[in-house]
């Protein structure tokens, strides 16, 4: 479980994410949704460690990670990352593509990298490379990289937006019962209420650096805590 405790970060003094506090259980999506420059990515970038927070905790089941003097940093946070340039490695082939993260005998690799790319769709893919994929796919590789080491928490930045809209909703679809059957904790950032909608089991709206709203999507689509919430979700249909 992840736990953010009243989170502020600024630049230069200027205030970007101001005493936010969520909390993300395992085998759940938690959405971070808002307008542009809300200080959705800055927020992830603060739970991945690459950026700290200027006050506030983390705690990642029960275990402080960031605050009080204390800065696990990032490879030893249990956090697989997930943006929407998914950068494979363009000269690894599939294969060693998900297994880079791992560590251990080469057979345990093989056996973990063999079941993500089937969980994935992807049998058969192992040899080839990323240039040979279509864009689907390759998401589906960065996916399974992602997963290979058993992150606790998996940090998704607007994944899916690089993709073709046909594809998209079967993507989402397929990504959302891949991170259910692996039981990982998800907080994807979006700003857009259809993925949000589909694919979370609690949304925080965020505005100016503020959770404005949180709840389940059926609350927050139904009771808009005010005009701009519900102008926001007015273009779903
Ligand atoms: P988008 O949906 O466009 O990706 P976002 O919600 O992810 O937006 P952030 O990238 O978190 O927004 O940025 C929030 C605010 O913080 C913006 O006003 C941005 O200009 C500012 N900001 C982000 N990073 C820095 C930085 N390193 N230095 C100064 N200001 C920054
Ligand atoms: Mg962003």
């Amino acid at each position: 479980r992840l736990e953010l405790k009243n989170i502020c970060k600024e630049f230069a003094g200027k205030r970007v994410v101001s005493d936010l506090s969520l909390s993300v259980a395992p085998g759940q999506v938690t959405c971070l949704l808002g307008p542009s420059g809300c200080g959705k990515s800055t927020t992830l970038r603060i739970i991945a460690g690459v950026e700290r927070q200027t006050s506030g905790e983390l705690w990642v089941d029960g275990k402080l990670i960031c605050g009080d003097g204390i800065r696990v940093p990032p490879e030893g946070r249990s956090i697989g990352l997930m943006f929407q340039d998914f950068a494979l490695f363009p000269h690894l082939s599939v294969a060693q593509n998900v297994a880079f993260g791992l560590t251990g005998s080469k057979s345990e690799a093989h056996t973990r990298v063999m079941e993500l790319l089937n969980r994935v769709g992807l049998d058969g893919f192992e040899a080839k490379y990323p240039h040979e994929l279509s864009g689907g796919e390759q998401q589906r590789v960065a996916l399974a990289r992602a997963l290979a080491p058993r992150p606790k928490i998996m940090l998704m930045d607007e994944p899916f937006s690089g993709l073709d809209d046909r594809l998209r909703d079967g993507i989402r679809d397929q990504t959302l019962s891949v991170l259910k059957e692996e039981g990982t904790a998800v907080l994807l950032v979006t700003h857009e209420p259809h993925e949000a909608m589909r694919m979370a089991d609690e949304i925080a709206l965020m505005r100016g650096g503020r959770i404005v709203q949180q709840g389940n999507p059926y609350n927050i689509y139904n009771a808009p805590v005010d005009k701009e919430a519900a102008a926001f979700f007015s273009d779903i249909n």
